[in-house]
């Protein structure tokens, strides 16, 4: 990673196609995403029969699979800080999106990480996982615990503490997530002084790693469902897990922010050639998705000047202080590889696409 460096670019753009679920597979869906290194992918790559089919039509037809469509295809190629393909690891997408934050968040910076995608794509798989194979946040904590442990031991008169916040935004509500009560519902939000107050919101000190994987498993059983189409989980809930980690040095404290989103899912949401987000669906607008990708539209445009609108939504008021600036900023996107899902693929890529130039 480290010479890579001279790339300006605060935020690391990754992507991770998930594999081919079982009902694909049955299916005979055609996969349109290729993985051809570590770094690049194709979307939707010219397939060999299609050339061939231009001299032996009907010879190739008898050997085409189902549903393999004959048409032109994109053959593009794009390139991120790391692609990965479908047998990728939870561990490897650790080790080369987050791992390197721990350093950010010692060293008193904040750091953002976010899952974008459409529904079903992968998401929460990434972030959360299951016990057996966990995410990038509990990875991404315990290393936080391993960490402070040695600091611990090697300098004695600074105090060391974790605090973590789990919340949704959803129809912009802020509903705990560490809290099942009808009180933790619709928290109210302020600014005070600059920095984002939620009132009544937990705030708990996880004693291991293990513990916080039993909230988060917890509260995103508490994320709010779609109330018309259960199999869609969560999916217009954008699920924010806030870890504190403070330094008390004397009368010195130094506390960092690391900041991880599973964000509502993006299908409703449209790429517009200039790359602000457009909704698909009039009534269902998901403010806070509308926001963030206009936020990174103006961080990434070098002839934007001047004013961001953070303050367009819950969601980007609660990143403010972690995107932009000094602070470390990551995102996944997640993608299916099935061609039922092409457009939001390829919106999923192009959001990426231009999110690199942050
Ligand atoms: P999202 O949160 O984006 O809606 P999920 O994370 O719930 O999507 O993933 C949808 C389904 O695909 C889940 O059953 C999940 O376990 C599975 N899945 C997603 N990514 C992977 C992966 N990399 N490897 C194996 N299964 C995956
Ligand atoms: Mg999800």
């Amino acid at each position: 990673m480290g010479e890579n460096e001279s790339n300006s670019s605060k935020m690391r753009v990754v992507v991770r196609i998930r594999p081919m679920n079982t009902r694909e597979i049955n299916n005979d869906e055609e996969s349109i995403i290729e993985q051809i290194d570590d770094k690049a992918l194709v979307f939707d790559p010219e397939v060999e029969e299609d050339a061939y089919l231009q001299g032996f039509k009907k010879v190739a037809r008898l050997g085409q699979k189902k549903n393999r469509k004959h048409r032109p295809r994109r053959n593009n190629t794009f390139c991120f800080d790391a692609v990965f393909g479908d047998t990728s690891t939870q561990q490897e997408v650790y080790e080369q999106t987050t791992a390197d934050t721990i350093e950010t968040i010692v060293e008193g910076y904040n750091a953002t990480v976010f899952a974008y995608g459409a529904t079903g794509a992968g998401k929460t798989h990434t972030m959360l996982g299951t016990p057996e194979d966990p995410g990038v946040i509990c990875r991404t904590v315990q290393a936080l615990f391993t960490k402070m442990a040695e600091l611990r031991e090697s300098s004695t008169d600074t105090k060391y503490k974790i605090t973590v916040n789990y919340l949704e935004v959803y129809n912009e509500r802020i509903n705990d997530l560490l809290n099942d009560s009808k009180k933790s519902k619709d928290l109210p939000m302020r600014d005070i002084a600059g920095a984002i107050n939620i009132r009544g919101l937990s705030e708990k000190e996880p004693k291991t790693a293990e513990e916080l994987m039993a909230w988060l498993k917890e509260g995103n059983n508490l994320r709010t469902q779609h109330p018309t189409d259960a199999n869609a989980q969560s999916s217009r809930s954008h699920a924010v897990f806030v870890v504190h980690f403070t330094q008390m040095a004397g009368t010195t404290r130094t506390i960092s922010k690391l900041t991880l989103v599973d964000l509502a899912g993006s299908e409703r949401a449209q790429a517009t050639p200039n790359m602000g987000l457009r909704l698909r669906e009039g009534g269902n607008i998901n403010k806070s998705l509308l926001a963030l990708g206009n936020v990174i539209n103006a961080l990434a445009d070098p002839k934007h000047k001047g004013h961001i609108n953070y303050r367009d939504s819950k969601l980007t008021r609660i990143l403010k202080d972690g995107l932009g600036g000094t602070c470390r900023t990551i995102m996944i996107a997640n993608v299916s590889p099935a061609d039922k899902v092409y457009e939001d693929t390829l919106n999923t890529i192009k959001y990426a696409d231009r999110a690199k130039s942050i």
